[in-house]
């Protein structure tokens, strides 16, 4: 069955792919394992050795994070939540398919939408994990000052993350089920 070879590939390459981040103290394989435990579902991250800094969600539905990217990092809080954000991407295409259609947004304010509900996740995966929710924050912000992605749209999601961050955190300590 060609998709189960796919994934048995795809958890080869995870081992043989060094998957070091470029700052100290952090750990792909641990990150991975905390948020399978809070999320209750396997994880699947590749890392690849390219410079330009990107992480998406493959169709498939595997999260890949480029070393460039990592680089871009600080802390091991940055590369959970960026790894978070796209975990988020996964989960709302699993329950809001079709969304786009009923709101009647334009593609633009869509994909903004997007970005900040996979944001809120992070948030939500960033308290569920015991690290600073403002992580999030510092990601987006460095993003900006590197000159990475849509400088307009990254301002947008830094406005709504600070907006409800507070938030963010007391619905996780109301409901206390994870990310
Ligand atoms: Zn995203």
């Amino acid at each position: 069955m060609p998709h189960k070879i796919f994934r048995i590939l795809l958890l080869v390459l995870f081992f043989i792919l060094p998957a070091k981040p470029s700052f100290a103290g952090a750990d792909i394989a641990k990150i991975k394992d905390d948020l399978e435990r809070a999320l209750g579902k396997d994880l699947y991250i590749l890392v690849v050795d390219r410079t330009n800094p990107d992480a998406y969600l493959h169709p498939m539905g595997y999260i890949v994070i480029t070393k460039g990217m990592i680089e871009d990092l600080t802390d091991e809080s940055e590369l959970v939540f960026v790894i978070a954000h796209e975990v988020g991407h996964h989960m709302e295409k699993r329950h809001y398919r079709g969304e786009r259609g009923l709101l009647g947004l334009s593609q633009e304010a869509y994909n903004l939408a997007k970005e900040m509900e996979a944001d809120n996740y992070g948030v939500r995966c960033l308290k569920a994990l015991g690290y600073d929710p403002l992580a999030s924050v510092h990601v987006l912000e460095r993003l900006i000052k590197l000159g990475r992605g849509d400088a307009l749209q990254l301002r947008e999601r830094i406005r709504n993350l600070r907006a409800t961050l507070p938030s963010e955190a007391s619905a996780l300590e109301s409901s206390g089920n994870g990310c």
